[in-house]
């Protein structure tokens, strides 16, 4: 098992190449949700330490803006490599301060490792255009330059993914980073340092702050120097940080909310359907903002399912992380389980019938059952808000059209998955969800190749794809004129 002499994880902040305490010396601790034992300690940083670390950023800004895009592509590819090289240690680090499975964190390391790749290639393709000018003396040309000094705001139930696509796309495109990871999961974000340290990105290019949240996103949503605001979140943070970045109208990307539903229709092949359900459902404990929130089934097929991913959700090992062959870590702390048990007592008080599970787990902790609930109905708390945990409620539908109405009734429109055979119904449910993103017949859609994000209340912007790096450039229009020609 990992050591605490492990390097990569810090117990220090990292501001303009140095590594350091808060001025004050405070701390905040850091627990194993396995275990509720303390892990160590990160630094409370507060208004000052992030303004240093803001004008760190926009000095190395000065010399990073002049690198090529090669060299920028070069440095990515050495922290693609880094990572992949330490993907062991760094997938024991995220587990031990977040919980998931070491399999998940693993997977989560090479996914940020993916992201990272995917944008040293992008940082070589930053195009701009030649336009036909409507003058015959003047040529009109648009060039795209990097936006300059980025904050960026990350939550702790992806620690380290979250930051690759913020990361990423700021150095491709040649911008400098101040980032705060939450303070649940801290050293996985403060890992991004060491590991870029490791591969020569010059000091300043990614500092890295961890303390009072409201204080340090206060500066970060003010500072003049900070030209764009990056954040994966809840949906009222990420609202409020809007607010707080009109003062000085910084560009704003937002990752909020979800309420995926995911629908399965009488003409679905079941086991694929059940196999799905059980990956956009129990990942990382329920605890991702695409996580399925709420299932759909057609009535013809519901008792079938229902007893199905029962049967399968049921046989998933609940365990501490860190354990051969664990599917379901505990959650990331007691403020979520009580949570999840009040969604179960809500649903049950108006009809909803617990299938499997439904308590906590007898592990103990932060522990808790997968659970499947049946008969639900939109006047349960689920049908509008995020459950974040491992609770499954299945809603049963008559029609296509009630189905879709039913999914879209949310201010949120992140992912939506759904199954069917029928490829007519494919394009007319997939054409009627309002949401940013669909998996037909597919539980589990994120890549890097790939724009991912939200509409109405889930956010602003796309991470990935060729999407992914354009918030963090800003365009320019040249006119070159008199050229007499
Ligand atoms: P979650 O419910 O997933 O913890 P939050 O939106 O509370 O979602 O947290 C996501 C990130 O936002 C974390 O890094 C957290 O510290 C940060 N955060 C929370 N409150 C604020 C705030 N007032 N200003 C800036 N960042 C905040």
């Amino acid at each position: 098992m990992l050591q605490k002499t492990s390097h990569f994880m810090r117990e220090a902040n990292l501001i303009g190449g140095q590594w350091v305490q808060a001025d004050s010396g405070a701390t905040i601790d850091v627990i194993n949700p396995a275990t509720g034992l303390k892990l160590g300690t990160v630094p409370k940083s507060g208004k000052a330490e992030t303004t240093r670390a803001i004008e760190a950023a926009q000095k190395a800004f000065e010399s990073f803006k002049k690198t090529t895009a090669v060299e920028r592509s070069k440095m990515l590819r050495a922290l693609h490599d880094a990572m992949m090289d330490n993907q062991q240690p760094l997938a024991e680090l995220l587990t031990m301060e977040q919980g998931k499975s070491l399999t998940e964190s693993k997977g989560e390391i090479a996914s940020s490792a993916a992201y990272i790749l995917w944008f040293a290639e992008e940082a070589r393709r930053i195009y701009g255009d030649v336009i036909p000018s409507p003058w015959g003396d003047r040529r009109i040309i648009v060039t795209k330059e990097p936006t300059g000094v980025i904050a960026a705001i990350t939550p702790w139930n992806f620690p380290s993914s979250m930051l690759a696509r913020k990361i990423g796309p700021a150095i491709a495109a040649g911008c400098t980073a101040v980032v705060k990871p939450a303070s649940q999961t801290p050293y996985s974000g403060l890992a991004w340092g060491a590991l870029c340290e490791e591969v020569g990105i010059p000091a300043g290019v990614v500092n890295v702050v961890t303390g009072s949240a409201s204080e340090i996103g206060k500066e970060l949503t003010t500072h003049p120097l900070v030209k764009k605001i990056t954040f994966t979140g809840s949906t009222d943070v990420g609202k409020m940080l809007i607010e707080q970045s009109a003062s000085t109208v910084k560009k704003v990307s937002m990752e909020l909310g979800g309420n995926a539903p995911f629908l399965v229709f009488d003409d679905a092949d079941l086991d694929r359907a059940v196999e799905g359900a059980v990956t956009a459902k129990y990942r990382n404990s329920g605890q991702t903002c695409v996580c399925t929130n709420r299932f759909f089934v057609q009535a013809g097929i519901y008792d079938r399912f229902v007893e199905k991913f029962a049967k399968a959700s049921g046989a998933l090992k609940v365990g501490p992380g860190l354990d051969d062959g664990v599917q379901q870590g505990p959650l990331i702390d007691d403020k979520a389980v009580e949570k999840v048990e009040e969604f179960i007592a809500d649903a049950k008080a108006k009809g909803g019938k617990v299938v499997t599970g439904g308590n906590r787990h007898e592990l103990g902790g932060t522990f808790f059952q997968p659970t499947v609930i049946s008969e639900a109905t939109p006047e349960m708390n689920f049908m509008k808000d995020e459950i974040f945990g491992p609770v499954a409620p299945i809603f049963r539908f008559e029609t296509e059209e009630e189905a879709v109405s039913m999914a879209n009734d949310t201010e949120f429109g992140l992912a939506c998955y759904f199954y069917t055979s029928d490829l007519g119904r494919a394009f007319r449910v997939m054409e009627g969800l309002k949401y940013g993103m669909v998996g037909v017949n597919e539980g589990l859609i994120t890549t890097p190749e790939a724009p991912f994000g939200g509409v109405k209340e889930s956010g602003i912007g796309r991470e990935g794809g060729h999407q992914g790096i354009e918030d963090y450039l800003d365009t320019k229009y040249v006119c070159i004129g008199g050229l007499g020609l």
